[in-house]
């Protein structure tokens, strides 16, 4: 369809659906869709896209708006399921005929056969069925007078056209373009998650943040026992993260842990230094979670995928402690982590590599299966207090603050 013909015939719309959210009660449905509404509009406002209006309405929300990349960008927040970028008309069928015959004809090519797929909701004088064959007929029509030899297949059709007729209004539509899923962003609480520069934590971030989580990144900067990269990764896929959830302040932690580290290593057995790193972070990020009124501490942990990340050194690490740990990709695959990782834009930060080795205090042969009170006996020959250094570390972190 030509601008022109779109500016005669109809004003531009994107239907944006959503699913989860509709097996809610009213109260809470009402609430989580204004939050979606909120999050597309703060989405668009973040990618410069121009619209007129947001429109929730019976189950559906509409962005009016003749920018291209309305549909595409609004396709990113969290809470939809799809949307299309649609042609509006009065729910007239002359109106839903004429549109429909335009639409078809710019897209349906010689040669090609096509199905209609009308839903309808309201009180009209014309069924679903009926409205789909007069569509069916005005595009048949319009290929003729076009040069074109139509053909019609409902099964399997090479070009659909999708009408859906409201009470008042009816939109045309050819493209639906998947979204994420999951619940809008602010109505599942805030977590902290642990996020490194590698490429598990980012992907277990975005799983959550999926969901509804809010993050809170805390990020340990290992300083003289890590690779000198190791850091801007953490802080860029920080922020690649928080570009799926724009318009908001957000929060890093950036934990100096040199002090731990080079203490923890004077008492602990060479093998158990991974189990002994791991504990800390989780007690940091204990600390955190209650500083920041959080409820959830998520890794990246995927379940033997490196050795400490046997179900054994798991379970040592945390043994004793009262953490509510989320570990969302401990049943996936490398590859299927690699591939979410690619999809959301984090992938290429986190192989960026200048050939330094990223963590310093790695043991040639860490403990692969460590037994339960393993960390805890280590923790006993500590000549420091746990307590006065989780503290200490929380007080002295770095606070970076950005709003996204
Ligand atoms: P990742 O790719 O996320 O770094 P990994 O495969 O390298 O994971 P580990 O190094 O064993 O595995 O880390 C397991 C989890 O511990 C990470 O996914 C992350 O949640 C947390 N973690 C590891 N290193 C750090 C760090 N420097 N700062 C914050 N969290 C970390
Ligand atoms: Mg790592």
């Amino acid at each position: 369809m030509t601008d022109q013909q779109a500016d005669s015939k109809a004003t531009t719309i994107v239907i944006v659906r959503y699913g989860e959210l509709s097996l809610k009660s009213k109260g809470v449905r009402d609430r989580y869709e204004q939050i979606l509404k909120n999050n597309i509009q703060q989405m668009l406002e973040f990618h410069g896209v121009s619209f007129s209006k947001i429109q929730r309405d019976f189950g559906r929300i509409f962005i009016h708006t003749t920018d291209p990349k309305a549909a595409e960008k609004a396709a990113l927040v969290f809470g939809v399921v799809s949307v299309s970028p649609a042609y509006s008309c009065l729910s007239e069928p002359a109106e839903i005929t004429a549109l429909c015959a335009d639409i078809g004809n710019e897209m349906i090519h010689d040669g090609e056969n096509y199905a209609v797929r009308a839903r309808r909701t309201g009180n009209h004088s014309f069924t679903s069925n009926e409205i789909a064959r007069q569509c069916g007929d005005a595009i048949w029509n319009k290929l003729l007078e076009a040069g074109k030899t139509p053909a019609v297949d409902l099964t399997n059709p090479d070009k659909e056209v999708f009408v859906e007729v409201r009470q008042s209004e009816s939109y045309v539509y050819s493209e639906t373009i998947k979204g994420p899923g999951g619940f809008p962003t602010g109505t599942q609480g805030k977590m902290i998650v642990l996020l490194s520069g590698g490429i598990d934590s980012p992907v277990a971030a975005w799983m959550m943040m999926r969901r509804g989580v809010e993050i809170i990144p805390v990020f340990f900067d290992n300083e003289e026992y890590a690779g000198s990269i190791v850091a801007e990764k953490a802080i860029d896929n920080a922020k690649v993260l928080f570009s799926w959830t724009p318009g908001r302040k957000q929060k890093i932690y950036r934990i100096k842990n040199s002090e731990y580290m080079t203490k923890m290593m004077q008492t602990t057995g060479h093998k158990n230094i991974c189990l002994m790193c791991k504990r800390f972070m989780f007690r940091i990020a204990g600390a955190v979670m209650e500083k920041e009124n959080a409820s959830g501490i998520i890794t990246g942990s995927s379940l033997g995928q490196v050795a400490s990340q046997t179900a054994e050194n798991m379970l040592s690490e945390t043994y004793g402690l009262s953490l509510p740990l989320y570990h969302p990709l401990l049943a996936f695959d490398k590859q299927e982590i690699v591939d979410i990782a690619q999809k959301i834009g984090t992938f290429d930060i986190s192989i960026r590599s200048n050939g330094e080795k990223e963590c310093l205090a790695v043991p040639d042969k860490p403990e692969v299966k460590a037994v339960l009170t393993a960390a805890v006996l280590e923790e006993e020959k500590f000549t420091f207090d746990i307590d006065e250094m989780v503290q200490k570390t929380v007080e002295e972190a770095e606070i970076i603050v950005m709003k996204i």
